[in-house]
This record gives C-alpha cells, sequence and structure tokens, in this order.
C-alpha cells in the first residue's frame, strides 16, 4: 500500500469523457460528438499557424497583449479586463482554485457542463447540483441553493448539452439577487452562435460579480489549439492573473486566435451555415418522430422514448460511420447530442435516424 495520497475528494472525481473520434473497423467516419466546427477555421488563422513555425524557440507573451487588444476591438470590451487561458477550461479551473477550497460549495445545474463538478472538485470544494426546469436553467432554483458557502456559479448560455439559454433579463435577475459572496460565471462558449447577443458583456460591465468565459474552440474551429479566454471585474482579473502560468499559452496558438477573432467574414459564414442547417436537421429529425428543443448553439439534442431506444440509435448510427454523443452522464439518458455538421452530415445523420425509427417503432 502506497503512503503517497492525493490531496482528499481528488480520488472522487470522474474522468472527464471526450466525443470518440473513430470506430473500429470503418472508414468515413463523420465526427459529430464534441461540437467542432465542420469547416474548420478560417485561412487567415491557418496561415499565421504556418508562419509562427518559423518562431518556435522564443517564448511566447506572458500578458497576451495582441491577443487582448483584438479581441476588445472585435467584441468591443476592455482589453485590461480579459484573461487568455489554455481553452475556457483552463480559466473554469483559475476560477475555482482561486475562490473556492475545501468547505466551499460551487453552483452547477443539472445538465450543466462536466468541467465545473471536475474543477471544483479538483480543489477541494463541494459541486453542489441545482434543479433546471424542463432542460433550461432555473434562475429561483438557484437563488434557493445558494448558502453562506457558494463561491461560484456557473451556467453555460447558451448550454451544454441542452442548447437552450435564458434571456438577459434572467441573466440580470439572477446577478441582482445573488449573495454579494457569490461570483456568477457566465459561460460563453457558444454565444457568438447567437445572432445579437453579447455572451453576457454588458452584464459584466454594469456588475462586479459576473465574469463571462468564451472560446476559440467552437466558432472559430480552434478546439486543437487550446485557446479560451475570461472577460470581467477588475478584482477579478487581477486574482486570475496571479494563478495563471506565465506561458500558458503557446505563440502559436496566440497568432492564430488573433487571425481568427479578426477575420468575422469567415465566423459570419459559419454562424450562417450553422443557423441553417440546424433548422433543417431540427425539423428532419422531428418528421422521424425524434423531438428535440429549440437549439441556439451548433449541435441538437435528439430526445428518444428511453434509454434503451437513444442507445440503440447510437448504435445503429455508429454502424453507418457516425460518431454522436451520448448525454446519459448529464442526467439525459434518452437523448443524444449531435453536433450540427456540414450539409451532406446532417443528411446522413437525417437519414441514419429516419431508418432506425422505422423499425426501432
Ligand atoms: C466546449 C465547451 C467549453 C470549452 O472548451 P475549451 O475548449 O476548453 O475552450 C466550455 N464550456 C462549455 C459549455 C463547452 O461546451
Amino acid at each position: 500500500m502506497t503512503k503517497i495520497t492525493p490531496q482528499p475528494g481528488i480520488l472522487d472525481i470522474a474522468l472527464y469523457e471526450g466525443g470518440a473520434a473513430h470506430i473500429e473497423g470503418i472508414q468515413n467516419v463523420v465526427k459529430l460528438s464534441s461540437n467542432e466546427n465542420p469547416y474548420g477555421p478560417s485561412d487567415a488563422a491557418k496561415e499565421a499557424f504556418r508562419k509562427a513555425a518559423y518562431d518556435l524557440h522564443r517564448y511566447p507573451s506572458s500578458d497576451h497583449g495582441a491577443l487582448r487588444h483584438a479581441i476588445g476591438e472585435v467584441h468591443a470590451l476592455d482589453s485590461d479586463r480579459v484573461i487568455c487561458g489554455a481553452g475556457s477550461d483552463e480559466i473554469i479551473a483559475f476560477l475555482c482554485q482561486a475562490y473556492a477550497g475545501p468547505g466551499d460549495e460551487v453552483i452547477h445545474t443539472e445538465h450543466g457542463f462536466a468541467m465545473y463538478r471536475i474543477s471544483a472538485m479538483a480543489n477541494g470544494a463541494t459541486p453542489v447540483e441545482v434543479p433546471e426546469r424542463e432542460r433550461v436553467t432555473d434562475v429561483d432554483a438557484i437563488l434557493a441553493a445558494c448558502t453562506a458557502r457558494t463561491r461560484l456559479v456557473f451556467i453555460a448560455n447558451p448550454n451544454n448539452p441542452t442548447g437552450t439559454m435564458v434571456g438577459a433579463s434572467e441573466l440580470a435577475r439572477l446577478a441582482d439577487n445573488l449573495p454579494a459572496h457569490v461570483l456568477l460565471v457566465i459561460d460563453g462558449a457558444y454565444a457568438e452562435y447567437v445572432e445579437g447577443y453579447d455572451g453576457g458583456t454588458a452584464l459584466v460591465d454594469a456588475r462586479e460579480n459576473v465574469f463571462m468565459t468564451r472560446t476559440f474552440s467552437k466558432l472559430y474551429g480552434l478546439g486543437g489549439l487550446r485557446i479560451g479566454w475570461g472577460y470581467g471585474p477588475r478584482h477579478v482579473i487581477d486574482v486570475l492573473n496571479r494563478v495563471r502560468g506565465p506561458f500558458n499559452l503557446s505563440q502559436a496558438g496566440l497568432a492564430a486566435a488573433k487571425a481568427a477573432v479578426r477575420d468575422t467574414a469567415w465566423t459570419e459564414k459559419c454562424r450562417a451555415d450553422n443557423t441553417r442547417m440546424r433548422a433543417w436537421l431540427a425539423e428532419a429529425l422531428a418528421e422521424h418522430g425524434v423531438p428535440s428543443d429549440t437549439s441556439t448553439a451548433n449541435f441538437i439534442l435528439a430526445r428518444f422514448a428511453s434509454q434503451a431506444e437513444a442507445e440503440a440509435c447510437d448504435e445503429h448510427l455508429k454502424a453507418d460511420g457516425l460518431i454522436v454523443r451520448r448525454v446519459a452522464g448529464y442526467n439525459l439518458p434518452n437523448c443524444l447530442r449531435i453536433t450540427v455538421g456540414d450539409e451532406a452530415s446532417c443528411r446522413r445523420i437525417a437519414h441514419a435516424v429516419g431508418q432506425f425509427m422505422k423499425v426501432a417503432r
């Protein structure tokens, strides 16, 4: 028996399960399990990455000034209050590390993103799961769950894996009514997919208790490079920069992200395409008897009659070379999360689900 033991709670963490990428023995696989942009990053981002190859011996910028400046310009926010991380996962980790420890509570919702729970536990804090209302964030339930020990409230808006979101007035009501010692974190990983939504920027600017996270992994198509960012009040940014490692982002990642955020023509095209194909796919699935909530993100949460039916459909899709995501781990055992791919992928999915439903019922 080893006497070398980790901190209490670490061994209780359930490992994060990523979306599968391969199916044994099947070629021509379509991966629709991780909400990636089917078109990848913009050409400008790829070119910036290529050029970065000539400077790989140099340490990257430690203050991420050029990228923060570009983010500030494009999103019309104060670049001094932006912090960049190795994916927004790292920003979530910084928040938990800085604000939550043993005895503290971290609130996340019933179908919330797994990293909130994992990061809370990694720091010895207690994750608290709060019910949603029919797969939608429930502000009253969150407020009711707050205690003297609550430190952080995480909500993703739009949420993953439900695809639903709450409006600006509900977010403001949540921020207004939280106890004074609680920081609200609005995870905007899918904010860019929502036409006219600022991801929570205005709420951050108006208050001292709201923080927003964003990512280059979804709409920008740079999941492989690991770049995310946060925007918050000065006092929070100051705290997070103390726990952030000085060289947490690579020089190539910084360069690619800077080019990506400025290429708004590309992001517009990808957003519009997603909106069109998402509506098409949701309707095609509904015609086959598979309903879904109106999604505001780049995926659809398809609802089946039972867990057995969802799993059987997943097996059928897999045999067809289509990888989607099971979400039983998110308290949604009768659902499958399907990333909105390009038109060919959407047609393949719709066809395969239709074939399955013909024999399933
Ligand atoms: C994908 C995702 C993220 C983040 O990812 P990074 O790649 O670490 O930036 C964060 N939150 C939610 C809800 C997500 O779905």
